[in-house]
């Protein structure tokens, strides 16, 4: 039996060593300190578009946060992509306000504009108000249509918290997913583009928003000799280790991307002829996904097996994939939330399989997929 081949698992530059090295030679094991700037400074560079970062304990705390900033409070609405994971949606609940869906378009599978600005409008009839936030998703790395979302956004004055987890160095018209809206989250969880073992950043637009982001992943310590608190704080910090595996994962975060599009672009070539399996594309130029997963969709007009028969027969043939992100709209945790579907993510979920991808797949590894799906469908 071949070793077995994993949809995603983390990649090591070798840096990361040094810089935890040199946090224990120096006593800053603790929440703050060099390597914890070190990584800000470098997320900044990368992202560009003079943001400023903070680095969190975790991308769902980075959505947390970006929440918190926007002064999102209990009995406010906020819509969310349906079409995700549920990380993307849970924070909403966490600040006591209500989560309305919004199904995706054909394009890029994200938020569909139309159906955006259908719900807005719907909110306000139903009750006198307009949603307080907007979270798009860029799922998979495929960058949101984020003209149609901002320009929506800004008609009706409502600000959009992107979640960017799974999109680090995705561009859209040339700009870095994570950079649109107010604030955008960014996710180093293992599975992630890259990985701090468990980490997130919240990206923001000023030196002033940065310090309360901090001020809030810090138990939200006011200006005193003793603690002095009048705010609800939180302890989201990252950790001076954590950002020591972050900044050695910078030196190989362009190669990853480089891998994942080069698989992509083999299992792309390797489905091209058959009829009825997809490969999900960027839909223009002006989409850049960072593909951090490929993801295939079977036409079950023309292929007779279904995206299960080809799950279980590939674990079986020891590779793992997984079915695409089930919507939160038919998840029973939100069974009571508001929800505008089209059928988009409904039939994406039916029928889309995610497949091997990470920087540990090697070209041997996906033709090996390739063989075994083709095998399955022949
Ligand atoms: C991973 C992920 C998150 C959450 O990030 P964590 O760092 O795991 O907390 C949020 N949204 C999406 C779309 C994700 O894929």
């Amino acid at each position: 039996m071949n070793k077995r081949i994993w949809l995603s698992l983390a990649h090591m530059s070798g840096r990361e060593q040094d810089f935890i090295n040199e946090a224990f030679d120096s006593n800053w094991v603790v929440p703050l300190g060099p390597n914890v700037n070190g990584f800000e400074d470098d997320l900044e560079k990368y992202v560009g578009e003079e943001k400023r970062v903070v680095a969190l304990s975790a991308g769902t705390a980075a959505l947390h946060l970006g929440l918190v900033m926007l002064d999102i409070k209990p009995g406010d609405e906020v819509i969310c992509q349906s079409f995700t994971f549920s990380a993307s949606a849970n924070p909403i609940v966490y600040v006591g306000a209500k989560p309305v869906f919004v199904d995706s378009e054909e394009d890029t599978w994200n938020m569909s504009p139309q159906l955006l600005e259908e719900a807005i409008i719907d909110r306000k009839k139903v009750t006198g108000r307009y949603p307080k936030a907007i979270i798009p998703v860029h799922l998979y790395g495929m960058p949101a249509k984020m003209d149609e979302i901002m320009s929506i956004a800004d008609r009706y004055g409502i600000p959009v918290l992107e979640d960017a987890a799974e999109a680090l160095g995705s561009e859209y018209k040339g700009r870095k997913c994570g950079t649109f809206g107010a604030y955008g989250a960014l996710s180093f969880n293992g599975n992630k583009m890259i990985t701090t073992s468990g980490g997130g950043a919240l990206v923001c637009s000023s030196d002033e928003e940065k310090m309360r982001i901090m001020f809030y992943a810090t138990q939200a310590r006011e200006n005193a000799p003793h603690y002095q608190h009048e705010k609800i704080g939180y302890n989201y910090r990252m950790s001076n280790i954590c950002a020591g595996i972050g900044r050695g994962q910078m030196f190989v975060l362009d190669g990853h991307i480089a891998h994942r599009r080069m698989i992509h672009k083999f299992y792309t070539e390797a489905f091209a002829d058959i009829d009825g399996i997809d490969i999900m594309q960027n839909p223009t130029d002006d989409y850049n996904s960072n593909f951090w997963l490929s993801c295939m969709t079977i036409n079950p007009d023309k292929i007779a097996v279904s995206r299960e028969d080809i799950r279980i027969a590939l674990d079986m043939a020891n590779v793992e994939t997984r079915p695409l992100w089930k919507p939160m709209h038919l998840q029973p945790v939100f069974k009571d939330a508001p929800a505008y579907v089209n059928g988009v993510s409904e039939r994406m979920f039916d029928r889309g399989l995610c497949l091997p991808s990470g920087p540990m797949v090697s070209l041997a590894d996906a033709q090996y997929v390739v063989d075994n799906i083709l095998k399955l469908i022949s």
